[in-house]
């Protein structure tokens, strides 16, 4: 190839391009240029992807009670961690041969139905120690007297929370490191104290910031740096600052009021045109010491890569979603890590020459297997000799290019979730039909309660300092939603530490309503709105904000 190509989407029959760099990706990995475009590659992996979404069930193995990402309703057989790590069970049992007169994603499709599933993506075995009194969480290690934290390591007393590590006493947060005492933050590290904060980094005893750093007691501030004592902007004598904070501190209906007020405000500021810190030449956002990177969001420490979300210390990677760390010549992977040349895996880790495998561990080509480890030569959990296995698997990629599907994730069939119990629904909103004509499944049945409650928001005390312990046994219901949701006792006593009013909305809408916060993993054209040159940025065309390019930004922002 010599040069870039427009390609249409096989799916949804948008034009995309593929330039020389992915040609000459693709080339190493030895896969021909994706039919598809990148958002819908995207919505493939993402429904392997279930984070947040979680169901109470039984171990089919030892019978324990567990919380399991997988709902009841689906097919799979469901076991603890502890069972599927055993060795009480042996996954080669299930080994088959690959029938070259049927598709070897069916056949793929019927081992997954059979081959024990772990209820949760937690290890046990994590670099980070094993989780302590945190029974309600996904995709994370070594958490300790945690509460629905998702995608996250290294905390203590983290509560409700995506993408946050490193972290003591706070709650609500998503994408950070290092925080303490933190509450309702996007894009918050290395901080204490802030409440209602975005793109903030070392702040202290803050509340409704956004884009500072090196603040401490600001309210209601904007690019703000090394500045104390500011309220909207203004620089007040102590007094009065303490003052002005107290008035609304606590109160659910000021802090609402006060909410409002600030996104007024901040919309006379400018904005940079994305929240990359450390980052040359890349397109995407929050993207933290990262070189040559496309599309990506929220990766940090990666290099020449592609599509990426959530990763981290990846190398020569595309589309790839979570994990990563020494990760090398990866495509189209699902929370897959410490592995080089993967294609179409969900989990694979430690792992070389894997591919369209699930639950990898320590082993090397292997092709369409499920749940092995320390496994060599084996298509479809059975084992071959090197010459077997090289010509079984060449007929098997044969097939795939033969059908467009080799070089892409598996296909909507094989997903082992709805649509919108996944990162999908999270980061691309899509309706039911929308969902249904892409092939994905939708999920009507959640395990929530609605009409429960003991409790209604209008009894709920307007000041924190009102709130009683009862609180605790009373069913709340959200004001967005409806569905009912508890205050836990730690919640509380977090709640009553920070003067912070209690949570008239359920988790899932606060989370949701941070993922808007932070802005949709797509890129748009735009000029600077003072210089006009050209940018990319998050914000759409057509959205109110001012959006600087970063040379005018660091001009204005001192
Ligand atoms: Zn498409
Ligand atoms: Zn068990
Ligand atoms: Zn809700
Ligand atoms: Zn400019």
């Amino acid at each position: 190839m010599t040069e870039a190509q427009l390609k249409i989407c096989q799916n949804c029959k948008r034009e995309f391009v593929i330039e020389l760099n992915d040609f000459s990706f693709y080339e190493k990995m030895g896969v021909p240029a994706p039919a598809l475009c990148p958002e819908c590659r995207f919505r493939r992996r993402a429904v392997f992807r279930n984070e947040t979404t979680l169901y109470s069930r039984q171990c089919a193995l030892c019978k324990k009670n567990l919380i399991s990402s997988y709902n009841p309703k689906s097919p799979y057989t469901i076991y603890c961690s502890d069972c599927w790590e055993s060795d009480n069970w042996d996954p080669y049992v299930f080994g088959r041969d690959y029938d070259s007169s049927r598709p070897f994603f069916d056949q793929f499709g019927e081992l997954m139905k059979v081959v024990p599933v772990k209820a949760t993506m937690v290890s046990s075995s994590s670099k980070l120690g094993p989780n302590v009194r945190s029974d309600y969480i996904n995709f994370a290690g070594g958490n300790k007297d945690c509460y629905l934290i998702f995608n996250g390591g290294g905390n203590e007393n983290v509560f409700y929370s995506r993408g946050v590590s490193f972290s003591k006493d706070s709650s609500d947060g998503y994408f950070g490191v290092k925080l303490e005492r933190c509450y309702e933050t996007v894009n918050v590290s290395e901080s204490s104290g802030v409440i209602f904060g975005q793109n903030a980094l070392g702040a202290l005893d803050s509340s409704f910031v956004l884009n500072v750093s090196g603040i401490q007691h600001c309210f209601g501030c904007v690019n703000l740096r090394h500045k104390s004592y500011h309220f909207l902007n203004e620089s007040l004598p102590k007094a009065e600052y303490q003052k002005r904070v107290a008035e609304i501190q606590g109160s659910y209906s000021k802090t609402e009021e006060f909410k409002n007020r600030f996104n007024d405000f901040s919309l006379k500021f400018p904005r940079r045109a994305n929240s990359n810190l450390k980052s040359v030449n890349s397109t995407g956002d929050y993207l933290v010491e990262s070189k040559n990177l496309v599309q990506s969001f929220e990766a940090a420490k990666c290099e020449d890569c592609a599509y990426l979300f959530s990763v981290k210390y990846a190398r020569d990677c595309y589309d790839i979603l979570g994990f990563g760390y020494d990760a090398e010549l990866m495509l189209e992977t699902v929370a897959s890590g410490y592995s080089s040349r993967i294609i179409g895996c969900q989990w694979a880790e430690n792992s070389q020459n894997i591919e369209y495998s699930i639950a990898i561990r320590k082993s090397e080509n292997c092709f369409g297997c499920n749940s092995l480890k320390n496994a060599k030569y084996c298509i479809l959990n059975k084992k071959y000799s090197v010459e077997e296995y090289k010509r079984l698997r060449e007929k098997i990629v044969n097939e795939l290019k033969s059908q467009n599907q080799y070089g892409l994730f598996f296909p909507p069939a094989l997903a082992p979730f709805a649509y919108n119990e996944t990162v999908g629904q999270e980061n691309i909103p899509f309706t039911k039909d929308e969902v249904l004509d892409y092939g994905f499944r939708w999920e009507d049945d959640f395990q929530m309660t609605i009409g429960k409650e003991t409790l209604k928001p209008g009894q709920i005390p307007d000041h924190i300092n009102d709130v009683t312990e009862n609180i605790t046994e009373q069913i709340l219901a959200c004001i967005d939603c409806s569905r009912n949701y508890r205050i836990t006792p730690a919640e509380l006593q977090f709640y009553k530490m920070m003067i912070l009013p209690v949570p008239r909305r359920c988790f899932y809408c606060r989370h949701r309503d941070r993922i808007k916060r932070r802005g949709p993993l797509k890129i748009y054209e735009r000029f600077c709105s003072y210089c006009k040159k050209p940018i990319k940025t998050t914000f759409a065309p057509e959205q109110p904000e001012i959006v600087y390019c970063e040379a005018c930004y660091q001009k204005e922002v001192i």
